[in-house]
This record gives C-alpha cells, sequence and structure tokens, in this order.
C-alpha cells in the first residue's frame, strides 16, 4: 500500500497552495488528489476579483498577506505568474450603509492596508464611467484588482512537483479510513488504499460528500453566474474593479473587450450537491443584469451578450471559510467554505495550513474560522450582513 506522510483531497487553490507550502516546509511525502484535472473545480470559474476591504482582521489579514504574495510572486514563487493586475478597486455604498464602509475602512487601515474612503466627487478620478446615483461614498484600494486563478494553480503545482510532490488526476477519493477518530488514509473509486498520515479536505464545494459519516459540514452552496459581454470596437471599458453595493452589480474588464458582470441576486436557488451545478449561464439571468448595470454603467447598459458561466459559493452561516482541525478527530484537517472570497487569500492559506499540519503557530491567527465555531455559539459578524461582500 502507498503511504504519504500528507494526502491532500482536492487540487483547487486551496490544495494547490497547501502542497506547495507543505513541500517548501519539507513536510515529507505529498500526495495531491483530485478526482478531474488540476484545478478544474470552483477555482477554474472565479471572476478574478482581488480585494481585502472585509469586516474581521481574519479576512483582511489573509487577503492582505495573500496579494502581497501575488504583487511578489518572482521573489515567492519563482515558477509562472499568478496573473495580478492592480486595476484599483471601489464599491460604492448608498446612505445606509456607509457608516458600515467607513468602519471597515479605518479597522483595515488599522491593519496597514492602503485604502480610503472617496466623496461622489473623488470617485470619477477612479472610474470615470460610474454614475453616481445613488450612491453616498466609494471605498477604494488602489493596490485592489484582478488576479488569474489558472496560472496561480499551474504555477504553485509546477514549483512543487519540483520538490517531490506527487500529483495524481482523475483519482476519486471514494472514501477516508479513520481508527479511533485519526485519519489514517483515503480509499479511491476504484479501490485503491492509500495510507497518510495526516489528510487535508481542501475538496471545496464537494467536501461535504468527502466528509460524509465523518462530519457534517456547515455550508449551502449558493449558485454564482458570471456574464461575458463584448464592447463594440472604440467604446471605453471600466478602469477599476467595481463591487456596486448600491445595485448590487459586480464590473471588471477583462481579456480583448470583453467585461465581466456578476448580478448577486438575494433569491438565488440552493443548489443540492456541487455536481447538481450546471455551468451555462440560467435563463433569465441576462435581465439580472441588466437592470443594475444600467443603473451604475450607463454606457455599458447595451453591451451584446456573448457568454459566461456559472459556478457555486460554498456558503457557511456566516460567509467565513472552514479551516482547521475536522472537530473530533486527529490528523483531519478541513479548508473549504471560501464562501466566494476564496481567490486572494490562497497564497496565504496554504502556508498557513502547512504551519498547522507541521505543529507550528500559524503567522495569521485563524482561531475565528475554526470548523466548530458554530457548535460553539461563534459566528463572524459581517458589516453588511451575511453576504459575499464583506
Ligand atoms: C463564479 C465564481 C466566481 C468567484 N469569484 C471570486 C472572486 O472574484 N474573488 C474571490 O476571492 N473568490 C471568488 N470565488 C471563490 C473562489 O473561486 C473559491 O473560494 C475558490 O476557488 C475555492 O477553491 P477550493 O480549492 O476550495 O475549491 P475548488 O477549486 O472547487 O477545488 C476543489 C477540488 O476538489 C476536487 N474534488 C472534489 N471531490 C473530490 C474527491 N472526492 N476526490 C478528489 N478530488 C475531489 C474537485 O475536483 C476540485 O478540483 C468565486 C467562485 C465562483 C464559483
Amino acid at each position: 500500500m502507498a503511504s504519504y506522510d500528507v494526502v491532500i483531497i482536492g487540487s483547487g487553490l486551496v490544495g494547490a497552495s497547501t502542497a506547495n507550502a507543505l513541500m517548501r516546509a519539507g513536510a515529507g511525502r505529498v500526495l495531491l488528489l483530485d478526482r478531474g484535472n488540476a484545478g478544474g473545480g470552483d477555482s477554474a470559474l472565479t471572476f478574478g476579483m482581488v480585494r481585502r476591504h472585509y469586516t474581521n482582521p481574519v479576512l483582511i489579514q489573509l487577503s492582505m498577506a495573500g496579494t502581497d504574495i501575488l504583487a511578489r510572486w518572482d521573489e515567492e514563487v519563482g515558477v509562472g505568474t499568478g496573473g495580478y493586475v492592480p486595476t484599483g478597486y471601489l464599491l460604492p455604498v448608498p446612505e445606509r450603509l456607509l457608516d458600515a464602509c467607513r468602519g471597515n475602512v479605518e479597522r483595515q487601515q488599522s491593519l496597514g492596508l492602503e485604502t480610503r474612503l472617496l466623496t461622489p466627487d473623488q470617485i470619477h478620478a477612479v472610474e470615470p464611467l460610474l454614475s453616481l446615483d445613488g450612491v453616498a461614498a466609494a471605498a477604494y484600494e488602489p493596490m485592489g484588482g484582478v488576479c488569474d486563478s489558472r496560472l496561480m494553480i499551474d504555477s504553485w503545482i509546477l514549483d512543487a512537483l519540483g520538490r517531490g510532490l506527487e500529483l495524481r488526476q482523475h483519482a476519486q477519493v471514494a472514501e477516508l479510513t479513520m481508527s479511533n477518530g485519526r485519519a489514517t488514509g483515503v480509499v479511491l473509486a476504484d479501490g485503491e488504499r492509500i495510507e497518510a498520515g495526516q489528510v487535508v479536505v481542501a475538496s471545496g464545494g464537494w467536501s461535504p460528500e468527502v466528509l460524509r459519516g465523518i462530519w457534517d459540514v456547515p455550508f449551502n452552496l449558493v449558485r454564482i453566474q458570471v456574464a461575458v459581454l463584448r464592447l463594440p470596437p472604440g467604446q471605453i471599458a471600466p478602469a477599476a474593479v467595481t463591487s456596486d453595493a448600491v445595485s448590487n452589480v459586480v464590473v471588471r474588464s477583462a481579456a480583448g473587450r470583453d467585461i465581466w458582470v456578476v448580478a448577486y441576486q438575494p433569491d438565488t436557488p440552493v443548489i443540492n450537491a456541487r455536481d447538481d451545478c450546471q455551468l451555462p449561464l440560467l435563463d433569465g439571468y441576462e435581465a439580472a443584469i441588466r437592470a443594475p448595470l444600467s443603473e451604475r454603467f450607463p454606457t455599458l447598459a447595451d453591451t451584446p451578450l456573448v457568454g459566461g458561466w456559472g459556478g457555486a459559493y460554498d456558503a457557511t452561516p456566516d460567509w467565513h471559510p472552514l479551516v482547521g482541525r475536522v472537530p473530533e478527530t486527529e490528523g483531519l484537517w478541513l479548508c473549504a467554505g471560501w464562501s466566494g472570497h476564496g481567490l486572494k487569500s490562497t497564497p496565504a492559506i496554504g502556508r498557513v495550513m502547512a504551519q498547522m499540519l507541521t505543529g507550528e503557530t500559524p503567522f495569521i491567527d485563524v482561531t475565528d474560522l475554526d470548523p466548530d465555531r458554530f457548535a460553539r455559539g461563534f459566528e463572524n459578524p459581517c458589516a453588511y450582513g451575511p453576504g459575499a461582500r464583506a
């Protein structure tokens, strides 16, 4: 039977970053497993937005440290690129959310983030296309922007393979093996048994299936869709990445003349299992983006739709991830439930995971993300209420 010090289930942003950090930490023999192609889960579907605008120190610090690694990819990873481009990030808010936004910006500033609150007359210098109707102010991060999850995953895996990582794609974990509450390995769908000193569940929206019978993972799967619009030649594209808390539309420029648009829909249906989430846009989604788009970006309102895709947020009750030991087990770790925030934090969370697995103190305190927190009655507060915003 093959035997490893660590087996990681899932090679998305979380699994690939953790594998890379473990190899760099000299954590022994590490096996990274994926039931499909590496990075083919929700990490392949992100909107690519980099921002640090969060309510609580733990997510502010993780996203700050992650963005710092993205900005210094050559020194920190040395292979490939994270595709980071600091276009600037804007969060316009209505009057009713102004105090919450100001509080967040002040908290972020106190943690060392370059961010400020712009008055409406200052916003056009950053994003001239924005209509200011209903906008009381906007949080602004000059170093917010975009990055590329596929490039990040490829780079981490390439670097880690050079350091001895073993990667097996199309190797689905069918079962975790446990002995007296301790993880001892995995059984693959073809019946092969693999022994492990420690097991990391980095299976994103599939984590409830992976942990079935061991622990009930507390998250819902919420469909999230990205529409692709194509600007006609000569039309000006948005400069910054904008997440509008007034109309609930999120907009960025992408490759060529494309812009990507997300509409946060309050009545998004919950999905029962991650495999039930289809890739194409659902009927009616174009209508859902048109109204908020014309409200916030009037010049983009009629830009033709050319495509899009849908994925799932693995949304926990407080919209914060589950990071740490699976309750009442030994040697079994979980890093999932990122609730739509995973992308820019994963360069940092891989290192945190590696430190926890090797018995070191994590460089960022992630106690508030303990998977057991809901059972203990603790929920992380969100300044704008539970949701993907902050
Ligand atoms: C449409 C969309 C837009 C988003 N936009 C942003 C954004 O702009 N900014 C941001 O910060 N975050 C964003 N996110 C969130 C971010 O993409 C996720 O938080 C992140 O990708 C989660 O990574 P992961 O590694 O946990 O999961 P995944 O990438 O889903 O990886 C899990 C992996 O586990 C594998 N797996 C599952 N079951 C098994 C098994 N039994 N055996 C072996 N392997 C298995 C899967 O094949 C998959 O590759 C977005 C998400 C979506 C869906």
